[in-house]
């Protein structure tokens, strides 16, 4: 059986009425601009997943910064996050964005991505990016890669 990180109707109680993020999240997905993920914290009631995003507008930029956490309490699952960007109200497309790729991700997969794989995931996917076999839009630049390794191993 195949259970995702976060359901499709968890993000959709999450967004509410705003149909905006959830058309610009499904592009930031597909587009491949959540560049890396992984969780920091996993127990019974709290899950909290760091990602890292690109900016559409300065793709070798300094991503975004975002946090999702789902807190899970008598069965009934709640989701709240954070995003480094200017909307910063934590419904960004950013944050949309993270939710559908972790909509996608398997619980298992998510315990593969521990925090300090970090480094090493993101070595693999810029080899990826590299080789060219897949289409992915992540940054080439050797500064970008240490910023974000640094990134996660200071904060955890
Ligand atoms: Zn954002």
């Amino acid at each position: 059986m195949f259970t995702s990180v976060v359901e499709l109707t968890d993000i959709l109680s999450f967004i509410g009425d705003f149909k905006r993020p959830l058309i610009e999240g499904t592009q930031v997905m597909k587009c491949n601009h959540i560049v890396e993920f992984g969780c920091v914290e996993n127990n019974n009631k709290t899950l909290k997943i760091v990602a890292m995003c690109l900016k559409t507008s300065d793709l070798s930029g300094k991503p975004h910064e975002l946090e999702v956490i789902k807190t899970t309490n008598n069965g009934s699952v709640q989701l709240s996050a954070k995003c480094s960007c200017k909307a910063g109200s934590g419904k960004c497309k950013h944050i949309v964005g993270l939710m559908l790729k972790l909509q996608k991700t398997s619980i298992e997969e998510l315990d593969e991505r521990s925090c300090t794989d970090l480094p090493q995931q993101w070595g693999k996917l810029g080899q990826a990016a590299r080789g060219g076999s897949h289409p992915v839009a992540a940054p080439r630049s050797e500064d970008l890669k240490q910023e974000i390794r640094s990134y996660f191993l200071q904060s955890y």
